[in-house]
């Protein structure tokens, strides 16, 4: 059996951010991914100046394909709203793989399906024991499941369900533009053009209210890309977008029990009105390796719960 202080479960932002940390403060500590890096990830990619703030560097420093954007064209309910900001947009597949490469340590590819405790210790499948277990799988985290999902029920309503397409492609356009609302939509759509001609193009709405609307997402998904085509910014709507779901943050959370932890979409911590998850992983990531390192509170529902607050002061202090 392989004996660790910590292991964490998913090597995304989140357990990247958590198993770093905890290396960067002498702990013992690996991560079991169940794919192997790099991997896709469903997701936009877009991050705020914030993300650079608490991974201590500064955009310069990313060494991937990173696009920089000076304005988002927002629309809400057909009122176009130009907004001077500075945002970022990353590709997933490339920003995963440096995030866990820089934790420097162990990284299994595993899928975990069993956990038992056992005295002070978490045996994982009898293959991996840990005295600290950390849940970063996602919204179907293991962790979550066997240790937290009977103690608090994520709330449906809280529930986004998103698609989308990253491909390349010749984009007539490179400003980032969202539409809120558009055609029905409980969300909002997106439209960010990334460098070297990568397009991420998609739509995510509240679960609990396209189920009642009588239109499902990809009703939407097809009116968004003919959309997309009769403003001229596609030439043709992309096939087979790919599907997710995962919460947004939601009150009275419980999000460490004995010696276990739950961070970013394994707890449910994306923000009410952009749902943006990848600042709240690393955050949370953060937070659970110094409440490990420190014997500290772990409170993750600390973290801010919007985002368009940020969006503007980014642009007011451009
Ligand atoms: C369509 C879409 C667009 C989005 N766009 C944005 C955006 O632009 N900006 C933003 O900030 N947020 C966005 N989000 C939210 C963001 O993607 C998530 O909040 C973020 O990825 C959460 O990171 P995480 O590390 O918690 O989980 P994940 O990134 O999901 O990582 C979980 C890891 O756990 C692994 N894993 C899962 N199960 C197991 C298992 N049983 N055993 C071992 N390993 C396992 C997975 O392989 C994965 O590597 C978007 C989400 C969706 C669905």
């Amino acid at each position: 059996m392989l004996t660790s202080d910590s292991i964490v479960v998913g090597g995304g932002p989140a357990g990247s951010a958590c198993a770093w940390k905890l290396k960067t403060m002498g702990c013992d500590v690996l991560i079991l991914d169940k794919e192997t890096f790099p991997r896709p990830k469903v997701c936009a990619g877009w991050i705020t100046p914030k993300v650079w703030d608490i991974l201590g560097i500064t955009p310069a420093d990313y060494p991937y394909a990173l696009t920089q954007f000076n304005r988002i064209h927002y629309s809400v309910f057909g009122f176009k709203i130009p907004v001077i900001t500075r945002q970022y947009a990353i590709r997933r597949y490339e920003f995963d793989k440096w995030m866990i490469s820089r934790t420097h340590v162990p990284v299994f590819t595993h899928t975990v399906k069993n956990i038992v405790k056992i005295n002070e210790d978490y045996i994982i499948d009898n293959k991996y024991r840990c005295k600290y277990l950390v849940g970063a799988g996602g919204t179907h985290c293991p962790v979550f499941k066997i240790f937290f999902s009977f103690l608090h029920q994520r709330a449906e309503k809280a529930l986004i369900v998103a698609v989308e397409k990253e491909y390349r492609c010749d984009y007539l356009e490179t400003d980032c533009r969202i539409w809120f609302f558009d055609h029905g939509l409980p969300g909002y759509s997106w439209y960010l053009p990334k460098q070297d001609g990568w397009l991420n193009i998609g739509l995510g709405g509240k679960f609990l209210k396209l189920k009642t609307s009588g239109k499902t997402i990809m009703d939407h998904w097809h009116e968004f890309t003919k959309k997309l085509q009769l403003l001229s910014l596609i030439h043709k709507p992309p096939q087979n977008p790919k599907g997710h779901t995962y919460y947004l943050h939601q009150k009275k959370q419980i999000n460490q029990r004995e010696n276990a932890f739950i961070i970013g979409d394994s707890a449910g911590l994306s923000t009410l009105d952009m749902g943006e998850g990848i600042h709240a992983a690393i955050a949370s990531g953060l937070m659970a390796a110094k409440a490990i390192a420190g014997k500290k509170k772990f409170n993750p529902g600390s973290l801010s719960k919007f985002s368009l607050p940020g969006i503007l002061v980014a642009g007011y202090k451009k």
